[in-house]
């Protein structure tokens, strides 16, 4: 992580939605994320099926379906 160039850039602390924190470089001080890489689909595979059910779900309730 290299940092110095840009004085606005600094460790910046993410917190997703599944609960992980952890830092990164960003010119913002705090950072919230819905999928992190401790629960993202494409690194888990696991939460897949519940997120895209969340989705669906969503998207349903918007359209009228069921
Ligand atoms: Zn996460």
């Amino acid at each position: 992580m290299k940092e110095g160039l840009h004085p606005q850039y600094h460790q910046a602390k993410v917190v997703c939605n599944c609960g992980n924190t952890f830092e990164t470089g960003s010119t913002k001080e705090n950072i919230h994320v819905e999928v992190c890489s401790k629960c993202h689909p494409f690194y888990t595979g696991q939460q897949k099926s519940v997120a895209a059910r969340g989705a669906i779900d969503k998207f349903n309730r918007k359209y009228g379906l069921s």
